[in-house]
């Protein structure tokens, strides 16, 4: 079996051996960049080398850049445990040409990678072109051999790719692998893509025109290339499995989770031990990184991640802190790539244990009280938005991770009546919040309140009985 560490090592080698520069992954909080959260993909460390602000010593360039997608415009934690191939932390690996080769070439590097390198049968792939890129179109006949049926065109910007408002921007084409039809699914651009069948590897962005305001577009001088391709969804196509939570690597994570616990990975508790593994990831990486659990920005991410995972161990029958005796397994399956994560191994098993030991001593007390309030309510209910805030605001409890344990009884949460309670709050706060004098942290604060509708969290502790971590 080709492992996950063996899967990256010759993406690299592939690219590697075409002229690219190897770059190592750079920190998931972005360099310099404080209108976004965390890296979510691998043009992130290049923004300004595509753009020309900066130049590098290489033209063309190859990297597994760690990916977190846990808030802001690109926000998965909620498809995890949901789906087979979402993620809150992945790795996308990358191949960039900054105006070196173009659509051509870079449709060609993709194919023969997936199809002659790694073996996979062209009859199980599908690509996708920008609507109106025949270009794109006429290269994938060319190149992949792809019958006109198996190059679907879409419409919607999932194939039209923008930096921002303004700047490079350009169509994208998506590769597909078809996990077959026993996988409920359908093709791209189908009503039903939403499924696991037809799953995306692979998305190549052809950086050809730059956005100077609504209106102008002009072509850019040099046209460059950004592609990401999933590293755990390609593991699982590798491994001859449709789901991410299979790859030797989760496999591994899961195995230990179900040891410590005793709770074997069937049914509802399959799906924790899935969040679990998946949010130790993200939370591990954060740490390592110098994110630390707080009652806002990046840190407030982190903690609804660790506690959204806390919460499952606690369901899987846990009582005492578990999270933090999954990071060796962590370390012995990514430290070999990430050094960086053995030389922080022990503030992640510190900060991991220190916030579930604090968890725990209001969990028991929270989830009373939404048991409490939901006697009597029928599937389909919803429970009241001051509920919902109380557990918040006196036991710690993310909004989501509310809406999270409702969810799987089919319940619903009131989102304005919570709304109503934290603006109540938020404005008392308000009213004492001087600003962090961090320009880039206050920017973080507005870019969570906005893509939450300012909800998920204030500028005053949490009433934990405890200041931040
Ligand atoms: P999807 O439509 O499946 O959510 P996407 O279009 O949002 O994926 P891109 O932004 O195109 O993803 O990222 C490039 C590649 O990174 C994807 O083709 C996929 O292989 C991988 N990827 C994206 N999001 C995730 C995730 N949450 N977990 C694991 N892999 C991911
Ligand atoms: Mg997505
Ligand atoms: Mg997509
Ligand atoms: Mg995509």
């Amino acid at each position: 079996m080709t492992s996950t560490n063996d899967i990256r090592r010759s993406f690299l080698d592939y690219f590697g051996s075409k002229g690219h520069a190897v770059v190592p992954s750079a920190p998931l909080v972005p360099h310099n960049d404080p209108t976004l959260m965390f890296v979510n993909a691998g043009m992130v460390p290049f923004k300004n080398v595509f753009t020309g602000l900066e130049t590098r010593d290489y033209s063309t360039a190859t990297s597994s850049q760690k990916c977190v997608r846990a808030g802001g415009k690109h926000n998965d934690l909620d498809n995890v445990g949901y789906t087979a191939r979402h993620h809150t932390f992945f790795e996308m690996l990358g191949n960039f040409s900054f105006g070196d080769y173009f659509k051509d070439h870079a449709i060609e590097l993709a194919w023969d990678l997936i199809t002659k390198e790694w073996g996979i049968s062209p009859d199980r792939l599908t690509a996708t072109v920008y609507h109106t890129d025949d270009e794109a179109f006429d290269l994938w006949k060319k190149i992949s051999g792809l019958p006109e049926s198996r190059i679907i065109r879409i419409a919607t910007k999932d194939n039209f790719w923008a930096m921002g408002d303004t700047g490079p921007c350009g169509p994208c084409s998506e590769i597909f692998y078809d996990h077959g039809d026993h996988i409920p699914g359908g093709p791209p651009g189908s009503p039903d893509e939403d499924g696991d069948r037809f799953v995306e590897i692979w998305n190549l962005v052809f950086m050809q025109y730059e956005q100077e305001d609504n209106e102008i577009a002009r072509d850019l001088p040099h046209p460059s290339i950004d592609t990401g391709l999933g590293l755990e969804r390609m593991a699982a196509v590798l491994q001859g499995t449709h789901d991410n939570y299979e790859i030797d690597l989760f496999r591994a994570l899961i195995h230990e989770s179900v040891e410590l616990t005793g709770a074997k990975a069937e049914g509802d508790a399959a799906a924790s031990h899935r969040v679990i593994a998946d949010h130790l990831r993200s939370s591990s990486f954060l740490i390592a990184d110098g994110v630390l659990p707080a009652n806002e920005g990046r840190g407030y991410v982190l903690r609804r991640i660790m506690r959204r995972a806390m919460r499952h161990a606690h369901i899987l029958g846990a009582r005492d802190p578990l999270m933090h005796r999954l990071v060796p397994s962590l370390v012995a399956e990514m430290g070999g790539a990430f050094p960086e994560l053995v030389r922080a191994q022990a503030l992640v098993e510190e900060t991991l244990k220190l916030e579930e030991i604090r968890f725990r001593r209001t969990l028991d007390n929270g989830l009373k009280l939404l048991d409490e309030a939901l006697v009597g309510m029928e599937e389909g209910g919803t429970l009241p938005g001051e509920t919902a805030f109380k557990l918040y605001d006196t036991f710690g409890f993310p909004y989501d991770l509310t809406e999270d344990a409702l969810r799987s009884r089919g319940l619903g949460v009131d989102r304005e009546g919570f709304d109503a309670a934290m603006a109540e709050q938020k404005a008392a706060a308000r009213a004492a919040w001087k600003g962090s004098g961090d320009a880039a942290s206050d920017a973080v604060w507005f870019d969570i309140a906005e893509s939450h509708g300012g909800t998920e969290f204030t500028g005053y502790t949490a009433s934990e009985g405890e200041g931040q971590v």
